[in-house]
């Protein structure tokens, strides 16, 4: 199939503004999924908000944003030309590095040239007589499109804290994800940063080195531990690349697409001298194994959860000097894991840093910010810059920030007011031709790993449906039904389910998102697609085609 069957779903689109296929957004998903889909021999547009492509890698290039997972794993695997060309340089590549390689993938596909950047997509409404989707941007123009398909991320609505006087603040500031191109130079500054989750901590490590006084707000502190970066020398990256198609399987075959999976054995059937010997080499090995490759009941059982943490909390202690501030820095309403563990390096010794201070605002919580600075109950600082890492509205948010309206002036706000409700995390039942990539309920997990399945299953679905002609395709009430109750049984017993966090959708800045619920899969990627897989089999049979 190509161009002919394309010109069918075309036929009627004489306007360059009317296209067969839409996409929205052009980070890791949005690149590729514009890729699969003009191999179809589609028309395709994908609308960019930033000025260039990336999404995440695009935005937060806050200092010392980089990968929390090894960079070999997280690259596109469906070019062999791709991964022969591209060289990694760190095993956690910096932002810099990341953005040229999505900039480097874009080029190579020559993708620029169906890619509309600068445009931030508003609005968009289905057509039922034309079975199309009609998008508005915000600067007003219009477009339409049989099917869209959103990449709009999960992490890309951030949010600024709801605090008085924000705007008041004379000197530098700035949300971690809006970071300036041009950077900010932090030598010998005044410096408030709010926030101490996965970004903060990556900014306090790095900007720690330079500034003259930082000051750390936290309100909840995490369970952190070791990234264990290096560069990849020219002989490793020769190895890597003779492997790359063993690390792939390796990251199939486990629950987040990682080379990390848990170890099947249980916390307390490993005596206590072998179960801490096991925690000190995943403290010590590079990357998510003190996550992902705990004991398999690590996440579900509340004991071995505690002796887990027990062991984080050591080192804690052991690295952070002042005891009391050691005691600020152990998270103590949730355990290790269930809330996503930033990686680190060097971050505990920062609060041993004279010209560190860490103010825990559950003490003396943030009045106001002034034109100079932060006010607490206790004190007014000073700052020449304050940090925002205040963090996003997760997988729904980016949805809510565009007026999606389906059939009968259905609302996609209004259908995910109490949670979303989707099929396979792909489809929404009123919103026919609208697909989503990596949408919520879907299997997550390492980005480009399992962007790239949600990107092919969902062009397997389009790819099917100009075959037969079919013009229409949708979620069945009984659909979404089946699949929302499976995600929600699955969610069930997992302790990280039951946290606020960006990952139960919670955000305390966001009005409706102050509970946690059940977001994600979390069966594990490989049961997500072999679910998907059987339905594409059978001929998408459950899906209503017409
Ligand atoms: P986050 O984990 O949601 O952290 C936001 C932080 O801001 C939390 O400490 C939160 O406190 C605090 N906060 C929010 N509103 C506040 C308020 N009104 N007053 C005081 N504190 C407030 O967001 P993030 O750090 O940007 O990370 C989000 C996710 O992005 C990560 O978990 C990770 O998945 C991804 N990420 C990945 C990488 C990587 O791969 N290397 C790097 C950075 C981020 P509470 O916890 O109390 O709400």
């Amino acid at each position: 199939m190509g161009r002919e069957a394309a010109k069918t779903v075309g036929a009627k689109a004489a306007q360059t503004s009317n296209f067969d296929a839409i996409v929205i957004g052009a980070g890791v998903a949005g690149l590729y999924q514009l890729y699969k889909l003009r191999e179809l021999g589609l028309r395709v547009r994908a609308f960019e908000a930033g000025s260039n492509v990336g999404g995440t890698w695009y935005w937060n290039r806050y200092p010392g944003a980089r990968f929390d997972s090894e960079s070999w794993t997280y690259g596109y695997s469906f070019s062999k030309e791709l991964l022969d060309e591209w060289d990694w340089q760190e095993h956690f590549a910096p932002q810099p590095e990341t953005e040229r390689y999505l900039n480097f993938v874009a080029d190579k596909f020559d993708l620029r040239r169906d890619l509309q950047l600068n445009s931030r997509v508003a609005s968009a409404r289905f057509n039922d007589k034309s079975r199309s989707w009609e998008i508005a941007l915000e600067d007003g123009r219009r477009y339409s499109g049989r099917f869209l398909v959103t990449a709009i991320g999960i992490l890309s609505a951030p949010t600024m804290p709801n605090i008085t006087g924000i705007d008041t603040f004379k000197g530098i500031s700035c949300h971690t994800h809006a970071w300036p191109k041009e950077g900010v130079d932090f030598t010998g500054k005044r410096v408030g940063i709010i926030g101490t989750g996965a970004t903060a901590v990556q900014t306090i490590q790095e900007i720690a080195k330079t500034v003259g006084q930082l000051t750390v707000f936290q309100r909840t502190p995490n369970w952190c531990a070791p990234l264990h970066n290096g560069k990849i020398s020219k002989e490793e990256m020769r190895d890597i690349r003779s492997r790359y198609d063993e690390i792939f399987a390796l990251c199939r075959t486990s629950p987040g697409c990682y080379i990390h999976a848990p170890d099947p054995r249980k916390t307390l059937e490993v005596s206590p001298e072998d179960r801490e010997a096991f925690w000190e080499k995943l403290y010590d090995s590079p990357g998510f194994g003190v996550w992902m490759g705990q004991f398999s009941d690590t996440l579900t059982d509340r004991e071995a959860n505690k002796l887990a943490s027990e062991f984080i909390a050591k080192k804690i202690r052991q690295r952070v000097k002042n005891p009391a501030v050691a005691e600020k820095l152990i998270p103590k309403n949730h355990g290790l894991g269930t809330r996503r563990v930033p990686l680190e390096t060097g971050y505990y010794e920062v609060y041993n840093q004279p010209n560190v201070e860490l103010v825990d605002i559950n003490e003396t919580p943030i009045e106001r910010v002034t034109a100079t600075g932060i006010e607490t109950g206790e004190r007014a600082y000073e700052f020449d810059i304050i940090i925002y890492a205040t963090g996003f509205d997760a997988i729904t948010g980016a949805f809510d920030r565009i007026d999606i309206t389906g059939t009968d002036g259905l609302r996609l706000k209004d259908v995910w007011r109490d949670g979303p409700q989707t099929y396979l995390g792909v489809f929404i039942e009123g919103f026919p031709n609208l697909l989503m990539a990596m949408g919520p309920h879907a299997g997550l997990g390492n980005y480009t790993r399992t962007a790239e399945y949600s990107v092919e299953w969902v062009t397997g679905v389009i790819r099917f449906a100009i075959e037969r002609g079919l013009t229409r395709i949708e979620a069945t009430a009984d659909g979404v039904g089946e699949w929302t109750d499976h995600v929600l049984a699955l969610g069930e017993g997992q302790l990280m389910n039951e946290i606020g966090s960006w990952m139960t959708g919670v955000n305390r800045n966001v009005e409706g998102k102050q509970r946690p619920r059940i977001m994600r899969y979390s069966g594990g990627h490989p049961a997500y697609r072999k679910h998907c897989d059987a339905i594409a089999a059978e001929g998408y049979r459950t899906l209503a085609l017409a």
